[in-house]
């Protein structure tokens, strides 16, 4: 028995069931009983010493059968060694067990016993125990597996998601989906039993909302008339306070067609909040409230309150409004130290309206970054933003070594290395042009600078680590990317504008600040809100004069305000990424329990798919098929 026993305890999960048994125990309520309603008396998770000579009856997969002697058994809770019985009164219980294939489902009955000494898992919870079987049943056998229900073990992302169901059953799908719904149940005991809010389901199928992403659209049996799903409730939870709802909460799915975009989803779950008479401190003071009172005890501790930002600092300082605060290498301006009228490219820069020079130093760059290195990070700058870089580097005597250089004397030099605290074998990336455009090249190189710098070894951001952010004061408004001339959103139209630049709204609307706010968590924009605008006039100015939209889509929504609206604002925080980020996965899919590919398809059920010209018929639509696919369809 000694060797089955010692394969049985290099299991493949050493550790997991731990971490599983605490999901499922952390926050759920002590006394939450997993075996109400069934015949089992246990979970694969629960049994310890204290259980030794106890009859038990288990359900599980089988996650491992060795030789016929021992299975590992498996549930949502954990594993548990299960020996057969080797007697010849237990020859048929013998060969079910030993013939069944893995992850086949079966009822064990059995006797509860201590492991032999020196054969205890300590890695495994239930690792001091195992079940001598008296009886089986093989509930449901397994055919052959499209892939290992083992977390270690490699599989595309296409065939994961082809057979989601059997995905599902890893240890790692099981830790974030439960950590996710023990999370959201304690926002909802933080929101509505201790805070007042009332949780209220807003329609899916509505009408188009102007600016922001693009919506789904959902025929119906009116010629020509088709619903929308909703971006977001925003209109709903801003038509609840005219209600006199007060306040607002939903766990909301939100719909978004935006074509195929890495590590976005069509369809996405926000935690979605509207107070009436708040303002920003109010809205922020409950998100930290909500957070720091829903964060899972096995993921540390965080503190409040949140520090904030500018969106002007978090531009010039990150290049970004989602600044990754859990590392240096800040964007220095060092327009100071080169106006000078020799070095051409510098007086070329400083002549744009806002023109400027920064500069990020790379710590241990020489070291750390191959030349391949430097010049796919050029190339990058120059790819994505138009814009070159030159490179200076810290010789180990403390010189510069750089083309720009021998412009520079010994005092102006010695000023640049103290500006951006440069140390020997330092890299500094630099680039000269118009602000935002300089801004927005550095700080994408700070990121990819970061993932070459750790994927040589240097270890710059610890992933136990959770830096929250506000970012604040956003302009109202921004210049449209496809043409500029025009104005968006930077949040959305109800956004509201900074009280101190009302007038600046009929003057120069470039010049607004907004109340909006985004929270960041580690570099990635995991809420926003604002405070909105709940005065009618002003509403449609937005809309007609700013945006130049149809306000006659939003004439309901402009009409509500003329009734009493009361002052309010709200945010929502995107649950996914919160989540993904919470458990460190690497993507969002990871902590979705069917999510869809990157291309927006459910490769499991296969959506979305073709339907019958007699399915489109009520609706008054024909497909006008681009040739190739009819040709596809009809060779
Ligand atoms: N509806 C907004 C969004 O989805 C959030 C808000 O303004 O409350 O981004």
């Amino acid at each position: 028995m000694a060797l089955p026993r010692l394969l049985a305890r290099g299991l493949a999960w050493p550790g997991c069931g731990r971490a599983l048994h605490r999901a499922a125990s952390a926050s759920a309520p002590a006394a939450a009983d997993f075996n109400s309603f069934v015949a089992r008396t246990n979970t694969c998770g629960e049994l310890r010493s204290a259980h030794v000579g106890q009859e038990v009856t288990l359900y599980g997969w089988i996650q491992y059968q060795r030789q016929g002697l021992f299975l590992v058994l498996r549930d949502f809770q954990g594993l548990t060694q299960i020996i057969i019985p080797q007697d010849e009164a237990h020859t048929h219980v013998k060969k079910l067990l030993s013939d069944a294939p893995v992850e086949s489902v079966v009822r064990v009955t059995g006797t509860v016993s201590l492991r032999p000494p020196g054969q205890e898992n300590p890695k495994m919870p239930t690792g001091d125990i195992e079940v001598k079987v008296e009886t089986a049943e093989i509930l449901n056998s397994c055919k052959k597996l499209p892939f290992e229900i083992k977390d270690f073990i490699k599989k595309t992302e296409a065939l994961r998601m082809q057979y989601r169901y059997l995905d599902l059953r890893s240890f790692q799908l099981q830790y974030n989906l439960r950590l996710r719904s023990q999370i959201v149940m304690r926002m909802r005991e933080y929101l509505c039993n201790l805070h007042g809010f009332v949780d209220v389901e807003t329609p899916t199928l509505f009408k188009r909302t102007p600016g922001g992403a693009k919506e789904f659209l959902v025929p119906s049996r009116e010629a020509g008339k088709f619903y929308s799903l909703p971006q977001s409730p925003q209109q709903f939870k801003q038509l609840l306070m005219v209600g006199g709802l007060d306040r607002y909460f939903q766990v909301a799915r939100c719909y978004r067609d935006e074509g195929s975009r890495p590590d976005r989803q069509p369809e996405f779950t926000q935690i979605d909040i509207e107070m009436s008479f708040v303002d920003q401190a109010g809205i922020r003071r409950l998100i930290e409230g909500l957070l720091q009172y829903s964060w899972p005890e096995e993921r540390g501790s965080i503190t409040t309150p949140f520090p904030s930002m500018t969106y002007e600092e978090a531009l010039a300082d990150y290049g970004t409004d989602k600044p990754d605060t859990r590392f240096g290498m800040k964007i220095v301006d060092i327009s100071d130290f080169l106006r000078r009228p020799d070095i051409q490219f510098v007086q070329n820069a400083l002549s744009y309206p806002c023109g400027t020079v920064k500069a990020i130093c790379i710590p241990q760059g020489v070291r750390y970054l191959k030349n391949k290195d430097l010049e796919s990070l050029k190339e990058s700058a120059k790819s994505q933003f138009n814009q070159e870089i030159m490179d200076i580097t810290c010789r180990p005597d403390g010189s510069l070594k750089s083309l720009l250089t021998k412009f520079l004397g010994e005092k102006q030099q010695s000023e640049l290395i103290q500006a951006l605290n440069m140390q020997v074998d330092d890299v500094v990336l630099l680039a000269a042009g118009e602000h935002k455009q300089v801004c927005s090249a550095l700080g994408s190189l700070r990121l990819e600078s970061a993932d070459l710098l750790e994927a040589a070894g240097l270890v710059l951001r610890d992933p136990t680590v959770f830096h929250f952010l506000w970012v604040v004061d956003f302009p109202l408004f921004l210049p449209k990317e496809e043409n500029p001339t025009e104005l968006e959103s930077a949040h959305h139209p109800f956004t509201a504008p900074h009280p101190s630049d009302t007038s600046l709204l009929y003057s120069d609307p470039t010049k607004v600040r907004s109340q909006h706010y985004d929270l960041v968590l580690n570099g990635n924009e995991v809420g926003g809100g604002s405070i909105r605008i709940h005065s009618a006039e002003q509403q449609r100015f937005v809309l007609e004069k700013v945006l130049k939209e149809d306000s006659e889509v939003l004439s309901h929504l402009l009409e509500a305000l003329k009734f009493g609206a009361p002052p309010h604002g709200g945010i929502a925080l995107g649950l996914d990424r919160l989540i993904s980020l919470i458990v460190d996965a690497p993507s969002i899919r990871d902590v979705i329990a069917f999510p869809k590919s990157f291309k927006g398809r459910d490769l499991m059920g296969n959506a979305p798919d073709y339907v019958t010209p007699e399915e489109l018929e009520p609706y008054h639509i024909q497909v006008s098929w681009p040739l190739a696919e009819k040709e596809a369809k009809n060779p």
